[in-house]
């Protein structure tokens, strides 16, 4: 048995087309063009690639594309500032602090300061809790684009089991709280996991955020599952060339899973094709209209 291959790029392909098309009805209908601000604090080349295909690709939806570049020596009053200005913007419907900031920032205070409203990354404390809650908040980026693409594969997960391996705030909670949703059994693993191979071989749907290389092994991998790979780990080759690869062990897992999302390919594109579909609802919210449907 060889799995299906989830084609990320394929579904992120799909989705930025939908968008774009919502916005140009909301641009016909109402007059409304999405707007979304990114700030960017410091040179970090990683965060620099990251703004620049988020950029590319608000403006490729027909969206409006803020672009907020601050010196790594910035205060954290500074960056306030920033953000309290972009709360006030009516052009402005969704902000996005690109991550890591610089270790004399507190990165809470900064993502607390961003208004729920606007928070197309899902990550301020009080849309975590709705997320928690069952109400309607932004949700982040990552983990609702693994959540289509189990979706769209699966279509009714009630009563499968799921293991979530990592507890990341960012990741790990949130996916986990969105299988919770789709009423499936859910399991968090985390570093402090017991035998994580006999975790992970019960589960129906693997979700791997971790951080590290291959560490989900293919053979532990139930026959049939589902596995969504959102690890992103650069590792050296003999040749002296990097490569990127994901947590769970691809080639050996393709063996035993039902279907598996590719490191590069999966879950990667997905985050900004989800990223501009959070930065629509939140216009749409904001203006008090019904997100078109296409
Ligand atoms: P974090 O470092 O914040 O969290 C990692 C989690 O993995 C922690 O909960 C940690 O457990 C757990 N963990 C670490 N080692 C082990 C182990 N040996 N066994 C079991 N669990 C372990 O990472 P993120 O959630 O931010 O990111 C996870 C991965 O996803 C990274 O590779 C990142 O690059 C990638 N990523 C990809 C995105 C995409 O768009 N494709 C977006 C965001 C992240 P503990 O809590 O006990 O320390």
């Amino acid at each position: 048995m060889s799995a299906d291959v989830i084609d990320g790029r394929a579904f992120a392909a799909d989705l930025k087309q939908d968008i774009a098309k919502q916005v140009s009805l909301l641009k016909e209908k109402h007059g409304l063009t999405p707007g979304l601000a990114v700030v960017l604090v410091g040179e970090d080349p990683a965060s620099e690639i990251y703004v620049r295909n988020k950029n590319k690709s608000t403006v490729e939806a027909g969206m409006n594309s803020y672009e907020h570049r601050l010196e790594d020596t910035v205060s954290e009053a500074e960056l306030l500032a920033v953000v309290e200005k972009l709360n006030h913007d009516p052009a402005v419907h969704g902000i996005l602090v690109q991550l890591p900031l610089p270790k004399h920032i507190n990165e809470s205070a900064v993502i607390d300061a961003i208004s729920p409203a606007k928070d197309v990354d899902g990550f301020h404390v009080i849309n975590s809790g709705l997320l928690a809650t069952g109400g309607r908040g932004m949700v982040p980026c990552t983990p609702l684009g693994c959540i289509m693409m189990l979706k769209d594969r699966l279509g009714d997960m009630s009563g499968l089991e799921a293991v979530v391996v990592g507890r990341s705030n960012i990741v790990g909670k949130p996916m986990a709280q969105l299988l919770l949703n789709e009423n499936c059994t859910v399991t968090m693993a985390h570093s402090r996991t017991k035998n994580l191979a006999a975790v992970v071989g019960r589960a129906d749907i693997v979700v791997a955020a971790v951080g590290v290389p291959e560490l989900i092994k293919g053979g532990w991998i139930k026959a049939g599952a589902t596995v969504i790979d959102v690890g992103m780990n650069r590792i050296g080759n003999p040749d002296g060339k990097t490569r990127l690869v994901g947590d769970v062990e691809y080639d050996a897992a393709l063996a035993h899973a039902g279907a598996i999302t590719p490191v590069p390919g999966g879950v990667g594109p997905m985050t900004i094709a989800v990223l501009l579909k959070n930065t629509v609802t939140a216009a749409c919210r904001q203006a008090g209209i019904t997100e078109p449907e296409v």
